[in-house]
């Protein structure tokens, strides 16, 4: 839509004026249909040209050997900033996020002040102006304050570079005003992602319900309570005719249910997160607080659903809902401990580990879920590696074995419970605008 702002735009850097060459690659472009070596070069902050580019450049890069795709787009993320900066913010966030391989992330509103007007979605736009690093695109409240009583001031965000609309961990119970806030995003065609939850079903759950919440004595939640209110919120998608995105899906029943709402011509996408295809409940064995997240982590018949409505292509995106928290939030009991999990530095080798290389997902399948789907989905001018787009590229090394090692983690959080993991495959080069901001998980701009 051309009324629509695209959050943060393009902007040329002085350093961009060079010629960067990428030389010999594999270049895996699904938005074009591309799977083939070649070389690609950058000019002016653009992709220029691919094929065998002998043209003269600034500076090459001997690419051989690895996969060049188009920068990765990470559509949950929090970031904290404002309110909540010591557990992470904007400058850290887009650091972990372009040492991950990530050049452009959405965050989600659940900030202090809540991102719930447009001066808080241009704070943040102009945080990440300074730090120059990942784009960044803010999520709107779709209610003020995140109460679920009265919706937010959506048209205006959206002048303001909002691309979608949520109140993510905190879902609108009353339908009424969920129907009213999906109608209004249907105005303007923006989308609305939904955090999935029945909160009289999952209040005080702290893990999945089942034997293993029983012998814990941990109080669960069950499957119905996510699955019901992705059934409630398909209905009212039908009925309003808005843009729905579903969060983080989890069970069997979601991707099911999601499946034959696809089927039946709603306009629907979802994502998932790599927790919920590399883990089970089991990691919450010895109460580690890190595999404490919201929807909790389930069991390995949903892990192989999630990775069945991957593979058919019911589930469209990959994103990690990074979610720092701070030693002390974490380092407490299981009861009173905050769910989430930081996924931003682990999400690409993850899914490189678990999905590409077992053969889930082809590597352009995979690629297409963290490129070309999400910014359609976000409307954003990203996920493609055509010429004459910004030069939002991201390298990757499918051979690198490496080891999740938190302290490492560039993200002022270290919250996860995959220290220790054995992973292949990692992003060698994140390039933003043309510029390389990051090689080999080290941030060098
Ligand atoms: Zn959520
Ligand atoms: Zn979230």
């Amino acid at each position: 839509m051309d009324s629509r702002a695209t959050g943060s735009s393009f902007q040329a850097h002085p350093h961009a004026k060079m010629r960067l060459l990428l030389k010999g690659g594999r270049i895996v472009d699904p938005s074009q249909g591309l799977d083939k070596v070649a070389d690609l070069l950058i000019e002016d902050g653009r992709i220029a040209e691919i094929g065998s580019v002998t043209s003269k450049a600034d500076q090459v890069e001997d690419v051989s050997g690895k996969v060049v795709v188009p920068g990765l787009i990470d559509m949950h993320v929090h970031l904290r900033e404002p309110g909540f900066e010591y557990k992470e913010d904007i400058a850290t966030g887009t650091r972990a996020a372009v040492a991950g391989g990530f050049t452009s992330v959405a965050c989600m509103p659940n900030t202090n002040p809540v991102t719930d007007t447009r001066s808080v979605v241009e704070f943040i736009l102009g945080r990440a102006r300074d730090a120059n690093l990942a784009r960044v695109h803010p999520i709107g409240a779709l209610t003020k304050d995140l109460k679920g009583e009265e919706i937010a001031e959506i048209g205006d965000m959206l002048e303001g570079g909002a691309v979608a609309f949520s109140d993510d961990a905190f879902p609108i119970e009353n339908s009424g005003l969920m129907r009213r806030a999906m109608d209004y995003c249907a105005m303007f065609d923006a989308p609305v992602i939904v955090h999935c939850e029945d909160k009289t079903l999952s209040d005080d759950g702290y893990m999945n319900e089942g034997l293993l919440s029983t012998i814990l004595g941990l109080k669960g939640i069950p499957r119905e309570a996510e699955e019901i209110a992705i059934a409630r919120n398909l209905m009212l998608a039908k009925l309003t005719g808005c843009r729905l995105h579903v969060a983080h899906v989890s069970t069997r029943g979601s991707v099911e249910i999601i499946r034959q709402a696809k089927e039946a011509g709603v306009n629907v996408t979802c994502e998932t997160c790599p927790q919920y295809f590399s883990l089970t409940e089991e990691a919450v064995k010895g109460y580690d607080t890190n595999a404490k997240i919201n929807p909790p982590l389930r069991c390995a018949d949903d892990v192989a659903a999630v990775k069945e409505g991957l593979s058919d292509g019911t589930i469209d995106v990959i994103a990690t809902d990074h979610a720092p928290h701070a030693i002390e939030e974490k380092e407490t009991e299981f009861a009173v401990a905050l769910c989430g999990m930081v996924g931003l530095e682990t999400a690409l080798g993850l899914v490189m580990t678990e999905l590409v290389k077992p053969g889930v997902l082809s590597l352009a399948d995979a690629v297409a879920k963290m490129t070309v789907n999400p910014a359609r989905i976000l409307g954003l001018d990203a996920g493609s590696l055509q010429v004459g787009k910004p030069a939002d590229i991201t390298v990757i090394d499918t051979s690198a074995k490496w080891a999740v090692d938190p302290s490492r983690f560039h993200s002022r959080s270290k919250n996860t419970p995959l220290a220790g993991r054995q992973l292949i495959g990692a992003a060698s080069l994140a390039i933003v605008g043309g510029r390389i901001i990051a090689r080999n998980n080290e941030v060098i701009a």
